[in-house]
């Protein structure tokens, strides 16, 4: 019997072991990944990492005994290179072949690239892997000007770890405002603020050109407008792409994503995709399908392929929800809002602490939280159970919100 196989020993890969252990799945687990790390959580590599709060143990799923314990093999620095569904078996890398009777594709994505000339100067760096946090860190211990390329999550979350350094900070962003793809005006704005008021310069509309130096190391960022943003150290920070090679050279459907069911199953009954990589219906997303690059939704999602390959198909649909950690501020969303066509604040804005409740035709479709780990609580009861919220009730400080969703235990 070969078991499942694991692609990937990040996030999904990992909860997909541990919880099929946990269900009693007996077969063999075998995990590849092509990074030497144990499995690890990437949020804090943005965050505590680059600020020293956290080392490399702390960021690790679980030591190298829970592989032993639970009888799962890890084969790290190892690549699945093939996929060959018709003798279900994989070849990795090393030449060696590796049969499943089970394989999960727990790929997660990579940095998407700048195509811009300059962008393989020393000094330009992305942040995915412990190992790119390991030479950022150092990095930006003998540097002083900073250009972040990108105002998304990590290019937000990084400009804040070098702007509490006290680096001098600029983030270009090519959309008239941050985040311009993940939370309402009104949030990002408040975000906005708090990044400026610690000494961190924006530039909106700002489309990279070049990046420039000198003896082959980066000197400054250029941008269509003429404008030279000098740098030590740039940072580009400009999204994602998922993993989805493997998956379309063996035949297998793609479309900004590797397409599964509901039950994450591939277009072959023999192989799920799970993760960063995978693109699923949801009952919380406008079009039907998605794609999210979240913890919540790799360990969910891996929950419910372990559950499926344990006897127990369900189906993946949990309430997406996603944090940001930006200096002192916790962004918190739940759902997905977009597209929305009502914004109703909770709390006030200018405090630093409120809530963005967002509908859509009348219905709640997402909550965005700043320091208020209340109301994203109460949120994710809300879109995940039968309760309605009008805007008006949003919006209204008396309106026990609590009281409105239930309590997780007493709905049925
Ligand atoms: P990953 O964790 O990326 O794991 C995929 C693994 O598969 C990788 O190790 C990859 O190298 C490996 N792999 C790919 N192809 C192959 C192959 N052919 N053979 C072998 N191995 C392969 N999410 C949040 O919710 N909150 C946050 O605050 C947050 N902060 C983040 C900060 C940073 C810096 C980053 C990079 C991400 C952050 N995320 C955050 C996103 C979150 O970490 C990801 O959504 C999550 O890791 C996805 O899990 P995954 O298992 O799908 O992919």
């Amino acid at each position: 019997m070969s078991g499942t196989v694991i692609v990937g020993t990040g996030q999904a890969g990992f909860q997909i072991a541990a919880s099929l252990r946990q269900g009693g799945y007996a077969s063999p687990i075998t995990m590849v990944g092509d990074e030497e790390a144990l499995p690890y959580g990437r949020p804090a590599l943005s965050k505590a990492y680059l600020l020293g709060k956290t080392d490399a143990v702390g960021l690790e799923l679980r030591p190298a005994a829970f592989f032993a314990d639970n009888a799962v093999t890890l084969r790290r620095g190892e690549r699945v290179m093939e996929i060959r569904p018709d003798r279900r078996e994989t070849r990795l890398s090393s030449g060696a072949t590796l049969p499943y009777d089970h394989l999960v594709l727990a790929t997660g994505s990579r940095n998407r690239p700048l195509p811009v000339p300059g962008a393989d100067l020393a000094g330009v760096h992305q942040l995915r892997t412990l190992a790119d946090a390991d030479v950022l860190k150092l990095a930006i211990s003998q540097i002083r000007r900073v250009v972040v390329v990108g105002a998304g999550f990590i290019g937000l979350e990084f400009a804040a770890v070098c702007a509490a350094r006290g680096l001098a900070v600029t983030v270009l962003e090519g959309a008239p405002r941050a985040l311009a793809r993940s939370v309402s005006p009104v949030m990002a704005e408040a975000l906005e603020a708090t990044h400026r008021a610690a000494g961190v310069v924006f530039a909106f509309g700002a489309a990279v050109r070049a990046i420039v130096g000198e003896g082959g190391r980066v000197t400054a960022v250029e941008t269509a407008d003429g404008q030279s943003h000098p740098a030590d150290l740039v940072l580009v920070g400009i999204g994602v792409l998922p993993n989805q090679e493997l998956a379309a050279e063996a035949g297998l459907p793609v479309s900004n994503g590797i397409d599964v069911d509901a039950t994450l199953v591939t277009a072959d009954p023999a192989i799920s995709a799970v993760g960063d990589c995978a693109r699923h219906p949801s009952p919380h997303a406008h079009e039907g399908r998605v794609r999210i690059e979240s913890v919540q939704g790799a360990v969910d999602g891996a929950r419910c392929v372990a559950a499926r390959l344990n006897g127990q198909p369900v189906a993946h649909g949990t309430v997406p929800w996603f944090w940001s950690d930006q200096g002192a501020y916790k962004l918190q969303i739940a759902g997905l809002a977009a597209p929305f066509d009502r914004a109703v604040i909770r709390g006030d804005a200018a405090s630093g602490a409120f809530s963005v409740f967002c509908f859509r035709d009348g219905r709640l479709v997402g909550v965005e939280s700043l320091n208020r780990p209340g109301d994203h609580m109460v949120a994710r009861r809300l879109l995940d159970g039968p309760a309605s919220l009008t805007p008006d009730q949003a919006g209204d400080p008396g309106v026990d919100l609590k009281a409105l969703a239930g309590s997780p235990r007493s709905r049925a």
